[in-house]
């Protein structure tokens, strides 16, 4: 069996001990107690009772009293997403929550990227849906209350809105613009942006088109008057799913700046990234240390890949994707790359 968190080997249970305590507070959580028909019928009543944001098939839940998740309007803990009935133009929906289950993992066990605890659970009749932690909010351990954290995403950060940038604002952006709003209001900006560059290149290697304004966010504690930056949240190869979406990430990484590369390619490769990271204001060594780290694992993504609850050809494409875009885009060669040596080391480029 499969731990349905970290995909770990596990000889019985749904999940392993570590991954009880990280996304359930240690408590011994139950499949769900209804099944996704059900599930439709309480968000249809959720949604008309509170808001019509109810657009994504998604509900919160949180603990009942036997070891059970629960639907609730107020104080969620988790968010649950299970696979899309129907969708207007994706494909492949089956694979769906697999899939941004499959790709958190790897955020937060191959890149080190501080990710919303997530998981996979069962519904009644045994589907899987994806579930993750919410991280807007803590508990008041003295007052056993819950306290609200202040979170923004980047469009509000950036103040990028239907008005001032059209219907598609929340692609209309840069990366770079969003490392200078981190620069702005995080307090502790460097590791914040070694961070948000991390999640950077994650989203280029799992194809992730779909890294818009609104999947980073800040959030601030309560009490606090500085912001961090938030988990990472929403990510997936949505590639796979969406094979005829346009652009190679959800947004430009530079404002105006286009590299000799990238107007010979029409992709990003190691000297955009290169740039970038320098723009940002990485130190070189940082980024070695960031590199080396990434090009060190695909044995392990490829492992992850293959003990995900994907379908074989999910996980084929998955991975074929992964390969495509580390070894030949993102790795394609330049003589004049300072980081040649590290590359070379890994690949015959
Ligand atoms: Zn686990």
């Amino acid at each position: 069996m499969r731990c349905h968190s970290c995909l770990k080997n596990i000889s019985s249970g749904f999940y392993c001990k570590l991954c009880l305590k990280k996304l359930f507070d240690g408590k011994k959580i139950k499949p769900l107690e209804f099944d996704k028909t059900e599930f439709y019928e309480i968000k249809r009543q959720m949604t008309n009772r509170i808001s019509l944001s109810g657009v994504q098939d998604k509900i919160s839940l949180t603990y009942g009293d036997h070891n059970d998740l629960i639907p609730t309007q107020t104080d969620g803990r988790f968010i649950l997403k299970p696979i899309p009935r129907v969708h207007d133009s994706a494909i492949h929906l089956e694979d769906i929550a697999a899939n941004e289950h499959l790709s958190m993992q790897i955020s937060s066990q191959i890149f080190k990227i501080p990710t919303a605890p997530n998981g996979l659970i069962e519904f009644k009749d045994g589907e899987l849906a994806y579930i993750t932690k919410r991280f807007d909010y803590n508990i008041d351990a003295t007052k056993a209350s819950i306290l609200k954290l202040d979170q923004e995403d980047f469009a509000s950060v950036l103040s990028f809105t239907k008005e001032s940038a059209g219907n598609d604002y929340k692609y209309e952006s840069s990366y770079e613009e969003c490392a200078y709003g981190i620069k702005r209001f995080v307090a502790a900006y460097i590791p914040a942006l070694e961070d948000f560059y991390k999640r950077i290149v994650l989203n280029y290697l799992i194809g992730n088109g779909d890294a818009h304004l609104k999947n980073f966010s800040l959030i601030r504690e309560v009490n606090r008057d500085d912001y961090s930056l938030s988990p990472n949240y929403d990510i997936l190869f949505t590639r796979y799913h969406l094979p005829d979406e346009n652009g190679i990430a959800g947004l430009d990484l530079f404002k105006e700046y286009e590299s000799e590369a990238f107007k010979a390619m029409g992709y990003y490769t190691l000297e955009d990234f290169e740039i970038f990271a320098k723009m940002i204001g990485i130190s070189d060594k940082r980024l070695i240390k960031i590199f080396n780290n990434i090009l060190s694992s695909t044995d392990k993504v490829h492992r992850l890949i293959e003990q995900s609850f994907m379908s074989s050809e999910a996980k084929i494409a998955y991975r074929e994707n992964y390969d495509i875009r580390l070894k030949k885009c993102l790795c394609y060669s330049i003589e004049s790359y300072s980081f040649r040596g590290v590359i070379n080391k890994y690949y015959d480029v």
